[in-house]
């Protein structure tokens, strides 16, 4: 396996392609096996893409014959490492998956502040009650929590 999210709830790779399609499990163990055990050939790769174990798959990576024929604008790489991509192009691929799961870790710093809010609002209930039980007004409440006395009584009595 390749790589992982920092929750660990995506894992890429650079999955060698055939000729029909089909990408690799795995980049280092696995790296030339089909998810039906068949192995790949080295010389049957025709390039390399990056995939995820969610399903997402990147563009593929053409493999040229030709070291001529490389352009990286047009994702046409020349390989001289058999069925495994060069270095410069496992980058390459990398930084596509890490641009898939970028909105995904983003969303995972919403969801943990979120939870921080909704423990903090719960905290403030708990502590307003037990102010109320101890004889604190409305007013002195709605003062400490920084809201007039009449949102203090609307939003706790
Ligand atoms: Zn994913």
């Amino acid at each position: 396996m390749g790589w992982m999210t920092e929750r660990g709830d995506h894992a890429g790779w650079a999955a060698a392609v055939t000729p029909d399609g089909r990408g690799s499990v795995g980049s280092t163990q696995g790296h030339m096996l089909l998810p039906d055990g068949e192995q790949i050939a080295d010389n049957l790769v025709v390039g390399w893409r990056a995939q995820c174990e969610c399903g997402w798959v990147g563009p593929l990576w053409t493999r040229a014959t030709d070291s001529r024929a490389t352009d990286v604008r047009e994702h046409q790489v020349f390989d001289t490492e058999g069925g495994d991509p060069t270095v410069e192009v496992e980058d390459l691929i990398h930084a596509e998956w890490k641009v898939h799961v970028a909105p995904l870790e983003s969303l995972s710093a919403v969801a943990t502040a979120a939870a921080d809010a909704r423990q903090s609002r719960s905290r403030l209930d708990g502590v307003v009650a037990e102010a109320r039980a101890l004889g604190a007004s409305w007013a002195d409440i709605g003062r400490a929590a920084g809201i007039s006395r009449q949102s203090a009584h609307e939003r706790w009595g």
